[in-house]
């Protein structure tokens, strides 16, 4: 695989903020880093701040609007390129 442009990781549209991942389409942004990020690591990190706030008892963060909202035109963008 060809290395990742650094001036595209975390920006809008571009690639994925997490530095392990960094896969094109980073259309979700996460308010909690203020960055972009895919789909699956998007996922990934709501579900573990769901979990934290289960754990703790408290309100979970939205860190990621709408991510699992299936009606969201984002994830129609994704089945598409898949
Ligand atoms: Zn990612």
């Amino acid at each position: 695989m060809c290395k990742p442009d650094p001036e595209l990781k975390g920006i809008r549209g571009g690639n994925c903020n997490r530095t392990a991942c960094q896969q094109p389409n980073a259309i979700w942004y996460n308010k909690g880093s203020f960055a972009w990020y895919c789909r699956n690591c998007a996922i990934t990190i709501q579900r573990s701040a769901n979990d934290y706030g289960i754990q703790c008892q408290e309100p979970p963060m939205i860190l990621f609007e709408n991510i699992f909202e299936p009606t969201d035109p984002r994830h129609e963008i994704y089945r598409r390129n898949r």
